[in-house]
């Protein structure tokens, strides 16, 4: 049995049903495993299954108050896979089918993309079953504060520093952080993504679209295009999405669409800067933003479909894991002329991420692509650190830096690795797993 195999196995009876985190950690195997075997310190440390395992997890149970004066129970967890880069650190997700599989991906995923930006970043990711979707205002606080009751021990500046994810952004870091100040008297950057008002950074909310859109740039400004003019096809409408839209629109890109989990928005003319002001601001107050602008403004919102039957140059998924299947993937090799740069963390099953490598298209994975927004945390804990604030034009100068920098580190290994046309996912695989396997060999066991 080869190493890969031999890998593989182990993976599979260690982390039984876990199909998201054992279809994560299988495709990084199939890049790192040959770095491994051509590297004896690596074999000696066993470097392979220390990464392939997280630290610790924590599982714990929410209970906490709605409207009606009765006690409601979630269930959380807090994945703490590496510190051996710094601190734990990764998002908060609240969502009603969230599960440890899930979160073992992220979590794992984070390890990588946190040592792509060469900052002092360890990895984990967190979250809950509670779905915030129809909850009032102060339903949501509560949770929020019950959430930090259970979690407030085991987090803080040098040890882990939670963030946002889906349906976590600075309000609800808002409520925890003002719950983690009353729990643990301490102001300090247990908490990155919170509100400017409580020591956020004034970038955060944008950088991970922001981030998606300037790795686009150096996508094909290698290829010597500009961006201008490009049309583009965004699935979701959150944070990630409406940002890269944003960002997108100011560098001359027409946006054609966003979507939901109920169905797309098609703006054939593009998207206008109005309209993204309406969803980032009034928007937030709607069941379905994207039909109700579509309703206001005379655009088309297709109820139970997807982006991915347009045509366009650009594809950047922003909404979950596995929503671009194999057939998927097909249609947009058909439907797109430039590439797939993925703003959501692993939005591409292993079917459609083979086609799309495969294809002629330029295709970025997550971990590379959307590391915008853990970089820009990275900044907030070391402004927090320093008792300090940064400018806007100050951040989003590093952070067009730092995207600019894994684009070439990835490219740079892709091209070290033997490949024509570059191979970020075999780029950032291995550029990431280096970071993190010399740090486990220096720590000794
Ligand atoms: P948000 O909660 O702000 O938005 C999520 C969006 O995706 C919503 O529009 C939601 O629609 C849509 N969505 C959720 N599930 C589905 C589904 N099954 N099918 C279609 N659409 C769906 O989350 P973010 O924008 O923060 O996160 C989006 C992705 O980006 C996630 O994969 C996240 O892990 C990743 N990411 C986020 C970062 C951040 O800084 N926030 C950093 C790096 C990665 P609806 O409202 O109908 O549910």
């Amino acid at each position: 049995m080869s190493l890969l195999e031999r890998t593989i196995s182990w993976l599979e009876e260690k982390n039984p049903n876990q199909d998201e985190f054992l279809q994560s950690a299988k495709e990084v195997c199939e890049y790192i495993v040959p770095i491994v075997n051509a590297n004896e310190d690596y074999k000696a440390h066993n470097v392979l299954q220390r990464i392939l395992t997280h630290d610790q997890i924590l599982e714990f149970t929410v209970t906490w108050e709605n409207d009606k004066g009765y006690p409601e129970v979630n269930r959380a967890w807090r994945v703490q896979h590496s510190n051996a880069l710094g601190p734990y650190k990764g998002g908060t997700r609240f969502h009603p089918q969230l599960n440890i599989s899930t979160l073992k991906f992220l979590a794992f995923e984070q390890s990588f993309k946190n040592a792509l930006t060469q900052l002092t970043l360890g990895s984990g990711k967190g979250g809950s079953d509670f779905n915030p979707k129809g909850r009032s205002e102060n339903e949501i606080r509560r949770f929020c504060n019950a959430y930090m009751q259970a979690i407030y021990k085991h987090i803080g500046p040098n040890t882990d520093v939670p963030a946002g994810d889906i349906n976590v952004g600075d309000k609800e870091l808002g409520y925890m952080f003002g719950e983690y100040l009353r729990l643990a008297k301490s102001y300090d950057g247990a908490l990155s993504g919170k509100p400017i008002a409580l020591g956020g950074s004034c970038l955060r909310a944008q950088a991970t679209g922001f981030g998606v859109i300037y790795f686009v740039q150096e996508m094909l400004k290698s290829q010597d295009k500009q961006i201008d003019g490009h049309s583009v096809l965004i699935s979701g409408a959150g944070n990630v999405a409406l940002h890269a839209a944003l960002k997108a629109l100011q560098l001359g890109a027409k946006v054609l669409s966003l979507s939901n989990s109920r169905g797309v928005l098609i703006a054939e003319e593009g998207l206008t800067q109005q309209h993204l002001d309406w969803l980032l601001e009034e928007g937030k107050k709607e069941t379905n933003s994207l039909e109700s602008l579509a309703k206001k403004d005379g655009l088309l919102y297709k109820k139970n479909e997807s982006p991915w039957s347009l045509k366009a140059d650009i594809g950047i998924p922003c909404a979950t894991q596995n929503e671009i299947n194999g057939d998927t993937a097909k249609k947009i090799v058909k439907n797109l002329s430039f590439g797939v740069v993925e703003g959501a963390n692993m939005p591409c099953t292993q079917e459609a991420s083979d086609t799309l490598l495969k294809s002629k298209l330029h295709y970025a994975p997550g971990k590379a692509a959307n590391a915008g927004g853990v970089i820009v945390s990275g900044f907030e804990m070391q402004q927090n650190a320093m008792m300090r604030y940064e400018t806007e034009a100050e951040l989003d100068k590093k952070l067009q830096q730092k995207m600019s920098d894994i684009h070439q580190a990835c490219e740079d290994e892709s091209r070290a690795q033997g490949n024509d046309k570059a191979n970020y996912v075999q780029g950032a695989n291995i550029v990431g797993f280096r970071r993190l396997a010399d740090a486990i060999v220096a720590q000794g066991y």
